[in-house]
């Protein structure tokens, strides 16, 4: 008998539990939680990661004979200790099984889907120490220390030739000297970027000031602490993110840096790479493989401190975390809405908990949920009231479309003149609909069938340029049929339309626009959107138009208009977060404007100009619309003043999926009434068919669940998951759990 025991996780495994194994005295020394290994599992090797290492034997039947492990990993591939907390934290919270929640912190686990390499450069380095001569240094040579000064580390050769004349004469010069030396970057696929211009660090407005006053000391005393920093659009954010991140650096510690899509990533990444160079990661799920692979190597080592990344980087395994920052925490695609579904951004609140870090939620238009929080003074925080340099907010315009007339054309003739005015002016405008393709359905005019996914309940948009009619949630497509496949009559017609569509009637209107189109049709992969960016950035193009991809973050100082070709798009959604979810949008994307020297516009189209989010927006009133969300929230006993949780039952057969969901709603009433005796109120909905009741060829069904205490919320949810899994009801049925679910979908 072995006299060690641990107890792995085996990574990728949807097994329920974790596997205990016997340590062989030659690795025990090594082992702790966290540690990276290779077990036998059946009859194949799989990796796993350890929990925990014990010298007492597992309780276990007797048959049961424990394997032993077969290699350790170095040490230093093992993941830090508090990650492997988190995933425990996330798998139980979610109902999610341990070995693929670490899938995601272990990510060659899994194959990703490639994205092309790009090559990386010469680079200039500083001496480090710098020898005395470099005191001596003249000319330009002092220019060129200046930028690698100014960098705090390695800067692209490209840069330096740009910014300083004849400099390779200095740089050979310096070179000799043993002031610098040059590199060869690896093959990177971080952006070489060469700064625009700008460069110096910005003095801090009283605002930015009064931020790192109160967020600053958190750093310094590694204190978990949830802090909003509410600033208007415009307000300088960014700068204050940098300076926190600075902040912990100097103290030798990291940081994580979430943004909510991968396209924001490479737009904060110039900025960050600035500041960080070589201790910056960029970090999402879109890498190479073999890029991915590195990185993680990369920040399990150390070497990577400063990590900006897209939702799935929370569980990025950077070391020594000082700082988490969430910008634009408000976004709802933080969650995940498949496989595990969670929420990155509550996700990030936990690993501050468990780090003892601070946390700082960004946003223009904070959640419900952290403005509640903040108000009840659960979080601190810190206001950022005006925009830099007290530019104005843009000056907003309503559109009643019921009165273009027509069959509701795509721009109104208020928008028309606004577009003519900015590009005639040699300005830019950006154009927003939340809607992709061409035509949004095509609907028969003799029998009111409309065309409709074979798979999902879900209508068929149009895409024009491959003349395809497309599912936009399972990918299905077929062509556009001459007659109607029910009553054969030749009457379909389109209706409603998508940024396609939008795009070539701008054409159509505008020969002096040139437009650029970021929707997920246009632009697979960082490659492109970073491409269409600097066609914005560079005044190539004039016209940035797009669905939510273009709505968030970017800072365009040209961009003085700003078109919202249907502000409608949002609220046909069933969800009690409608309403929020399509403000926060419109907020943003009329952030968009007036970011430079000239002010803003924003012309807004709309079918119910008087509809309250509408309103709200036209005052630039976010607080006043959350008081009275918040007040209607707390009438009807939604989130955040209580708990949901979804549990969502799906089958192949539409009679298995409602009758396993009317089963599941009675076991889930009885044993509410069990509990109410005991003092524990929770509440059962349902069932009820979910809003898009087939999907991918199952049918889906809903029960919620609400209740006032999380943790009343998580034995009551265990409890329920136990009962289904030994009750033959839900045999032909799977039923899955989406807590905290940000959607009905
Ligand atoms: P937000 O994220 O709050 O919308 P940004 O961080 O994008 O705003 O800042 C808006 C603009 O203001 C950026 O171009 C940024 O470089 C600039 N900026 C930020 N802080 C300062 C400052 N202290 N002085 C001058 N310009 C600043
Ligand atoms: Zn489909």
């Amino acid at each position: 008998m072995a006299d060690m025991f641990a107890e792995v996780a085996i990574v990728g495994a949807a097994l329920d539990k974790s596997l205990h194994y016997e340590v062989p005295a030659s690795i025990g020394s090594v082992l702790r939680p966290g540690s990276m290994v290779s077990v036998g599992l059946g009859k194949r090797t799989a990796t796993g990661v350890v929990l925990s290492v014990s010298e007492v034997p597992p309780v276990l039947p007797q048959e049961v004979k424990l394997r032993p492990i077969l290699e350790a990993k170095p040490p230093e591939q093992s993941l830090p200790e508090e990650l492997v907390a988190l995933c425990r934290w996330i798998s139980r919270y979610y109902f999610y099984p341990l070995g693929e929640v670490l899938s995601f912190a272990v990510p060659f686990a899994k194959p990703e889907k490639s994205a092309p390499a790009r090559t990386g450069g010469k680079m200039v380095c500083p001496a480090c120490p710098m020898p005395a001569a470099a005191d001596k240094v003249g000319g330009r040579g002092r220019e060129i220390l200046a930028l690698l000064d100014e960098a705090g580390a390695a800067v692209p050769l490209e840069k330096i030739r740009k910014s300083v004349p004849n400099s390779a004469y200095w740089l050979n010069k310096l070179a000799r000297q043993g002031i610098i030396h040059i590199e060869i970057a690896e093959e990177s696929d971080e952006l070489s970027f060469c700064p625009t211009g700008g460069g110096g660090v910005l003095e801090l407005t009283a605002d930015q000031k009064r931020a790192l006053d109160v967020m600053a000391p958190l750093i310094d005393a590694a204190a978990f602490k949830p802090l909003l920093l509410y600033g208007v659009t415009g307000s300088g954010k960014t700068e204050v993110y940098m300076r926190l991140i600075e902040r912990a650096a100097a103290q030798g510690r990291g940081a994580l840096v979430l943004v909510p899509e991968i396209a924001l990533t490479t737009s904060m990444e110039v900025l960050f790479r600035e500041r960080f160079g070589p201790l910056l990661a960029v970090w999402h799920s879109a890498l190479a493989p073999a890029m991915r692979r590195r990185r993680w190597a990369d920040m399990l080592a150390g070497r990577k401190t400063v990590v900006l990344g897209a939702r799935s980087a929370v569980l990025a395994p950077v070391k020594n975390i000082g700082l988490i920052i969430v910008d634009e925490e408000h976004d709802p695609s933080y969650k995940q809405e498949d496989r595990l579904r969670y929420s990155a951004r509550d996700v990030a609140l936990m690993r501050g908990k468990i780090l003892g870090v601070p946390v700082v939620l960004g946003s223009a238009t904070p959640s419900l949920q952290t403005l509640h929080r903040w108000k009840s003074d659960q979080y601190g925080g810190v206001v950022l009231a005006s925009r830099i340099f007290g530019r104005p907010l843009p000056e907003i315009e309503i559109v009643d479309m019921k009165r273009e007339g027509g069959r509701g054309p795509v721009f109104s003739f208020r928008l028309r003149e606004a577009l003519a005015q900015v590009l005639d002016a040699g300005a830019q405008a950006m154009l927003f609909l939340n809607r992709r393709g061409y035509a949004k359905f095509y609907i028969c005019q003799t029998c009111g069938h409309v065309l409709q996914c074979a798979s999902c309940s879900l209508t068929l948009t149009y895409h024009k340029k491959e003349n395809r009619l497309r599912c936009h949630y399972c990918g299905w497509e077929r062509e556009l049929p001459e007659r109607c496949p029910v009553c054969g009559h030749a009457a379909l017609f389109s209706h409603g339309f998508g940024t396609e569509r939008v795009e070539k009637e701008l054409m159509r209107l505008f020969p002096q626009a040139r437009p650029v189109r970021v929707d997920r049709d246009t632009m697979n992969g960082g490659a492109k959107i970073v491409e269409a960016l600097s066609a914005v950035r560079s005044g190539r193009c004039n016209v940035l138009l797009g669905t939510q991809m273009i709505a968030k973050g970017h800072d365009f100082p040209n961009i003085t208009l700003v078109g919202v070709i249907n502000a409608d798009a949002g609220l046909q959604v069933c969800d009690f977060r409608a309403g929020e979810n399509l403000v926060q949008l419109l907020f943003q994307v009329a952030g968009r404007a007036g970011r430079g020297e000239e002010p803003g516009r924003v012309v807004l189209q709309t079918y119910n100009p008087f509809h309250y989010t509408i309103e709200s927006l036209l005052k630039m009133d976010y607080d006043g619309f959350c008081d009275r969300e918040l007040q209607s929230r707390k009438l009807l006993q939604y989130p955040p003043f209580t708990r949901l949780l979804k549990f969502l039952v799906t089958a192949v057969k539409e009679d298995a999926a409602r009758a396993a969901a009317r089963e599941l709603a009675g076991l889930c009433r009885q044993k509410a009434a069990l509990l109410k005796d005991a003092g524990v109120h929770i509440a059962v909905l349902g069932p009820s068919p979910a809003a898009y009741v087939k999907l991918k060829n199952r049918y889906r069904w809903q029960v919620f669940i609400k209740s006032w205490r999380s943790s009343e919320m998580q034995d009551f949810t265990e409890s329920v998951l136990d009962a289904v899994k030994c009750d033959p009801a839900f045999r032909e049925a799977q039923v899955t759990v989406d807590r905290d679910p940000s959607n009905e979908f």
